[in-house]
């Protein structure tokens, strides 16, 4: 552990921590009169987040909060004393900005990410390639400051000119890489056509997958592609938490496609009901709701990130010495991202495992297609690709995909299969549902 002092504290103490850190966020927001307002809408004043029930009875915060107070939505400081502002990648309408001081990106987001990557095993000296991406997108740069903080000589190619990074993790010996899921399979890919092995040729040992959560079954088939003893960590944040700074595997909670929520110190995550919003419980699914507790301009309280997990069977006590940073599974899927079809309940992900699980299907290519009529779905499609290297006839592999589907799911869905390399590729976020709409 970076910190054992704070990461070995049990649940309680976390708990009482968190507590008086609330308190503190209640007084910086009374200063606010957006906040002020925002918790009027309630009934409430930002000090009651210093009440034993405060934080639980808290207004839940949205998109279209933040829209409402365009330009620098509740940003808590002067513009002047922003260093940086990111954004999320929207799909809709302008990015919303989220500002960070010196303070919040050299003493938060870098020491938070600088514990996430000693956790997965990155060590002060190594050298690492960050792939993440830059500008508006937090991803990146966040990296670049977790690296730094803890040591680590980077490398910050980004995500791109793949051509280079496979010459260079076999001729600069890079130990640990920072990157999407999507963009390690591209490279594996772009290493063999140049007659690179990266079993034998790279020495990489860890790596921290986010951006984008993948299926288990992909995840596996990727480290067997690397150099022994190499994994793939999950990990997950979003913009509005102060990066990617949530959820994070331990080498003991990677077996279990699980991650610690890693800052529970600086960011509360509660997993609610995304109808009620009362808390789920040990192996229920829910959506991941974010407080920031440190952070000096814009902080969330109650943020909703619409992403789904299911909180581990057994959350606390980890084989690795953390008692209170409790455990949960990979994202799910959105909860604006469900589809429910002829009344089956149907997420992205679902479909995701069963073509990573199908030989001969290119697993980082897929697309759903949905047909709505009055914005409810109708029939889905879905489209996959097969790999040069199948040996069957495309018609038998769209065939074996739409049995498992069939058998996971309980639906009949038609598969249309392609050739490699026509479907589109993402290097951030996946939009793997499209929406057909009938006139
Ligand atoms: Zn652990």
């Amino acid at each position: 552990m970076l910190h054992p002092r704070i990461e070995s504290l049990d649940r309680d103490d976390m708990k009482a921590l968190q507590a008086r850190k609330l308190a503190a966020l209640g007084e910086r927001l009374a200063a606010s009169p957006e906040w002020c307002d925002h918790f009027a809408k309630v009934g409430m004043h930002p000090r009651d987040l210093a009440a034993a029930d405060g934080l639980a009875n808290a207004p839940t915060l949205e998109k279209s909060d933040l829209r409402a107070r365009y330009p620098f939505p509740m940003l808590t400081v002067d513009v002047s004393r922003v260093t940086r502002f990111f954004a999320t990648s929207g799909t809709t309408g302008l990015p919303v900005l989220f500002g960070f001081t010196h303070k919040d990106l050299h003493q938060l987001l870098a020491v938070q990410v600088a514990r996430q990557l000693y956790c997965i095993g990155v060590r002060p000296g190594e050298r690492a390639y960050q792939g993440y991406g830059y500008g508006l997108w937090i991803g990146g740069p966040a990296h670049d400051l977790g690296l730094q903080e803890l040591g680590v000589t980077c490398f910050p190619v980004g995500p791109g000119r793949a051509e280079l990074v496979v010459q260079w993790l076999r001729d600069q010996a890079w130990d640990a890489a920072t990157l999407s899921p999507l963009f390690l399979a591209h490279l594996i890919r772009v290493a063999r056509e140049r007659g690179i092995d990266p079993k034998k040729d790279w020495v990489l040992r860890n790596a921290i997958i986010g951006g984008q959560s993948v299926s288990r079954a992909f995840r596996e088939q990727l480290e067997a592609e690397m150099p022994a003893g190499f994994r793939a960590y999950n990990t997950y944040g979003t913009t509005e938490s102060g990066g990617p700074n949530v959820g994070t595997s331990c080498p003991y909670s990677h077996g279990r496609d699980e991650m610690h929520l890693i800052n529970e110190d600086t960011v509360i995550t509660e997993i609610l009901d995304p109808e009620t919003f009362k808390p789920v419980g040990p192996g229920e699914v829910g959506e991941i709701v974010v407080s920031t507790l440190d952070k000096e301009a814009s902080p969330v309280v109650r943020w909703r990130t619409r992403d789904l997990v299911r909180i581990s069977g057994k959350p606390y006590d980890c084989e690795c010495g953390r008692r209170g940073m409790p455990t949960i599974g990979r994202i799910i899927g959105r909860s604006d991202d469900m589809l429910k079809v002829r009344g089956v309940l149907v997420f992205p992900s679902q479909v995701e495992d069963v073509i990573a699980a199908t030989p001969g299907t290119v697993k980082e290519a897929w697309q759903i297609y949905v047909d709505t009529v009055d914005g409810s779905p109708t029939s889905m499609t879905v489209a996959i690709e097969c790999d040069a290297g199948y040996d069957g006839a495309p018609s038998n592999l769209a065939d074996a995909v739409a049995r498992s589907l069939a058998s996971r799911l309980g639906l009949k869905v038609p598969i249309e299969c392609h050739p490699q390399g026509t479907l589109p590729r993402y290097e951030a976020k996946a939009r793997r549902v499209l929406v057909k709409e009938q006139p």
